[in-house]
């Protein structure tokens, strides 16, 4: 299953992980925090034109390392060397210590009354920090450690089946995709946990660290500074997750007890039974997340819709170029501008055979304007081509926002840009096939089922999961 990373996202996600590894918190701050306090009294609290000035200091800052930051990046995944990697490194340290100077500074001006857009840009900066660290620098280094620890634990993780054979997590989660043997399943999906063990005591004391950061920013705990990203109040947000998750749960429920049910005649009682949860371990996915890879067990008879769309690319010869041509036809077709030519010279499409790239399908924005391109090792198969539509996706969208203000050049939430893209691809019908030629005919409605079955195992089954 492929997930494309929107940019912005993967550098907040960066600057997180990164954070720490630069001496960023400056042990002043706190000192100035306590003196602003007590000065308040004498009515030298931060005021209106103080904070709009810093906001748009800070967004004129962050919108300049953006583009040094958008380069280095492309450029290391797309020549991976020793060099190009040191430089990704430096200039991600660099935005990672702008993002937790300037959240600290927004954190001073939470109480200022602005208007909503000084308000959204000043949030916007305040919770950048996906785990901030405590401003003691001594547990800002402990946070450091531990997430590196964290990370290093889970990368190296392995478990060795009793016959010696040890798998990494990818094997693993090849063996839980293909193998129907639910002996050999449960020792994976167990064996895989043991490295959880020696994880559990970091992950408390990482948690205790966060919030403390958190609560340095202003925010009640890390989970507030979480929920504080979508325009209503933490809380507010915490009911609506919960109103629309009421609004799916039935379909869910259907979908679980007819998984149920076919996983039964499949195993049988022992292995399978007909009520309660169904074991993890028989779905196909390491964390039972997405159930697609049990799709030819569940699947009902006469579900096949009578075509592939791998076969009909090839039959129509089609290359990775015409591919991403077609995905682009889709936007056209809707009134949007055609890509502009640097997205045709600068994209990757195809693996190199000479040097090596990060194969992972990414969109990207460089200048934050018009330079939009994707970054792809694209297989002539029927899920890339729905993978080029979700990519593409982003790049519309990203070229549709690109007169808002810096701050703003983002989804409007950070789901959003992943929602935008899986829309789009789930445009990808019989009939769409047909227009564009690639079918003759439109199967049978009641051969829909299968196409949908196949989307409700991934896409519904994943909702409580997330
Ligand atoms: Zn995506």
């Amino acid at each position: 299953m492929v997930i494309s990373l929107n940019r912005r996202s993967k550098i907040a996600l960066t600057v997180a992980l990164s954070l720490g590894l630069t001496a960023c918190n400056d042990p002043q701050s706190k000192t100035d925090k306590t003196a602003t306090a007590e000065a308040a009294v004498i009515n030298t609290a931060p005021d209106k034109a103080q904070a709009i000035a810093f906001i748009n200091d800070a967004e004129a800052k962050m919108a300049e390392l953006s583009i040094e930051s958008n380069r280095a990046e492309w450029i290391y995944s797309n020549f991976i060397t020793d060099d190009t990697a040191a430089l990704s490194a430096a200039v991600g340290e660099k935005v990672s210590a702008a993002s937790v100077k300037f959240a600290t500074e927004a954190a001073k001006y939470a109480n200022v009354e602005l208007d909503p857009i000084n308000a959204r840009k000043l949030n916007i900066l305040r919770s950048a920090l996906v785990l901030p660290a405590p401003l003691d620098p001594a547990k800002n280094t402990e946070l450091a450690q531990i997430s590196s620890e964290l990370n290093g634990l889970y990368g190296k993780g392995k478990y060795c089946f009793a016959d010696g054979k040890c798998m990494t997590q990818p094997e693993l989660s090849s063996l839980m995709a293909e193998s129907r043997d639910p002996v050999k399943l449960l020792e994976a999906w167990k064996g895989w946990r043991e490295i959880a063990k020696p994880m559990r005591p970091l992950f408390q004391r990482e948690v205790e660290l966060a919030n403390e950061g958190a609560k340095d920013l202003g925010y009640a705990n890390l989970s507030e500074l979480w929920r504080s990203q979508y325009d209503m109040k933490p809380d507010d947000f915490s009911q609506e997750l919960d109103r629309l998750w009421g609004q799916v749960k039935p379909l869910y429920e259907s979908l679980h007890c007819y998984v149920r049910g076919e996983l039964n005649k499949e195993y049988g009682d022992s292995v399978a039974p007909t009520t309660g949860p169904i074991p993890a371990h028989l779905l196909g996915n390491m964390w039972a997340q997405q159930w697609g890879n049990v799709y030819d067990l569940v699947a009902p008879d006469n579900a096949d819709p009578g075509y592939d769309v791998t076969e009909l690319l090839a039959k129509k010869g089609y290359d990775e170029h015409k591919m991403v041509k077609q995905a682009e036809g889709f936007f056209t077709s809707l009134g949007f501008a055609p890509l502009p030519e640097s997205f045709w010279a600068r994209s990757l499409f195809v693996q190199p055979k000479d040097r090596d790239v990060v194969c992972h399908a990414s969109a990207w924005d460089l200048d934050n304007l018009d330079d939009i391109r994707i970054k792809m090792c694209i297989q002539k198969t029927a899920e890339d081509f729905s993978v080029i539509h979700h990519e593409l996706g982003h790049n519309f969208y990203q070229r549709a926002y690109k007169q808002q203000p810096f701050l703003f050049k983002n989804s409007a939430n950070d789901g959003f840009h992943e929602a935008i893209g899986d829309t789009i691809a789930l445009s990808i019908t019989p009939s769409y096939l047909k227009q564009i030629g690639l079918l003759e005919e439109v199967p049978d409605a009641s051969k829909d089922i299968g196409l949908l079955l196949k989307q409700a195992l991934d896409k519904i089954a994943f909702l409580p999961f997330g």
